[in-house]
């Protein structure tokens, strides 16, 4: 039954008649892992695969960077990095930064994964993983900096460090820390959490650091350290709020108009009836709502664009459609089965999350299933 779903899957992907086409251009994913390698380098880039590679398809993006000479991949939960192991080659390191919950070291250890130590208690617990299994296991130690979500807090350093004196079983690969305004490239948070990050440093001169997001990149040499970490920049989202995107747009979403009409005055759209025509109005219907990762924030607000001509979101978002304003478009322009394009060339993330009162990363991350998924 479900190879006649996925083939017809197929069908649709090949010949017309979906609701929606989701487009991931894998090489100019490639061409922005290349371009903030170069901004870092000698530093390695890493790259940001949590959350299904931020909705993306962490399998496809990850064997694509792969294959581009990334060999660094981190992810949030456990469960995202069993899932990834087996589709990378054997020498890909993943990490998982929310470290492990507990019962999970002996199947990280075992799946050649390793965690993100951000307590003395994982550290702990870790090294009497490694006792048990009698080998030395991996790790990455995070501090926490100043944004006090995770990693060691400062007070539990020293212990950090005299545990590590005393047992060898845990070889530690870098430290790190997280930056909490990294995409506001004047925030004062930044020089106080590098100064933090400096004082950890000279506590482990053996190890390297791992400090930038696609924000930090972009905040100077300083910050880059061995290993940087971007994940919204790969994807084309901007990693600096209220700069020009220097990044290439990696994600286009077009979706299908299922029905077209024109009403008069006063005609009542969508749920609650809240939008009301103000004169002879022609709508469409297109086949993609909040199931869809088109927040109901975007209702009344907002726009879509078919060759560059904005056509607005009127009445509420629905499940699993939304009513547009065409009038903007000659008669006949938009029939049943056109598409419009929700992102893409006239419609970027950061358009689209402004619209919504949200961030590109929401939108990223919320992007539906139903939509017939090309990688190029
Ligand atoms: C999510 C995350 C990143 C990537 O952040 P972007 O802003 O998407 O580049 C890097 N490091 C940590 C610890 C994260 O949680």
């Amino acid at each position: 039954m479900d190879g006649i779903v996925d083939s017809l899957a197929l069908k649709l992907a090949a010949d017309g008649g979906a609701c929606g086409y989701l487009t991931i251009d894998l090489a100019a994913l490639c061409r922005n892992y290349d371009r903030l390698s170069s901004i870092v380098v000698p530093a390695q880039t890493a790259a940001v695969v949590k959350a299904d590679a931020y909705g993306l398809g962490a399998s496809q993006v990850s064997r694509a960077l792969y294959r581009r000479g990334c060999r660094h991949f981190f992810v949030a939960h456990f469960i995202e990095a069993l899932r990834l192991r087996p589709q990378l080659p054997g020498d890909a390191k993943i990490f998982v930064l929310n470290g492990l919950l507990p019962d999970n070291e002996a199947a990280c250890a075992d799946g050649g994964i390793v965690p993100v130590i951000n307590s003395l208690d994982q550290l702990r617990q870790w090294s009497r993983t490694a006792r048990s299994l009698q080998r030395r296991l991996p790790a990455v130690l995070q501090f926490d900096t100043g944004m006090s979500r995770l990693g060691i807090p400062p007070e539990d350093r020293g212990f950090v460090e005299a545990h590590l004196q005393a047992s060898d079983d845990i070889d530690i690969l870098f430290v790190m820390s997280h930056l909490a305004s990294s995409d506001e490239i004047d925030s004062r948070q930044n020089a106080d959490q590098l100064a933090e990050m400096r004082r950890i440093a000279a506590e482990f001169p053996s190890c390297g650091i791992s400090f930038a997001n696609s924000g930090g990149i972009f905040l100077g040499g300083d910050f880059h350290g061995v290993l940087a970490r971007p994940g919204i920049a790969l994807y084309g989202g901007a990693p600096t709020s209220g700069a020009a995107n220097p990044m290439e747009t990696v994600v286009r979403l077009d979706v299908a108009v299922v029905q077209t009409r024109t009403v008069p005055e006063g005609a009542r759209v969508g749920y609650g009836g809240v939008h009301v025509t103000k004169g002879r109005t022609r709508l469409a219907t297109i086949a993609a709502g909040y199931a869809d990762g088109l927040p109901r924030s975007l209702s009344d607000r907002g726009a879509v664009y078919h060759k560059g001509v904005r056509l607005p979101i009127v009445g509420r978002v629905s499940m699993d459609s939304i009513t547009i304003d065409i009038s903007a478009l000659p008669e006949g322009t938009l029939s049943f089965g056109s598409m419009v394009e929700v992102l893409g060339d006239h419609q970027t993330l950061e358009d689209l999350a402004r619209d919504a009162g949200l961030i590109s990363y929401e939108i990223l991350t919320s992007l539906g299933h139903r939509y017939n998924r090309q990688y190029r």
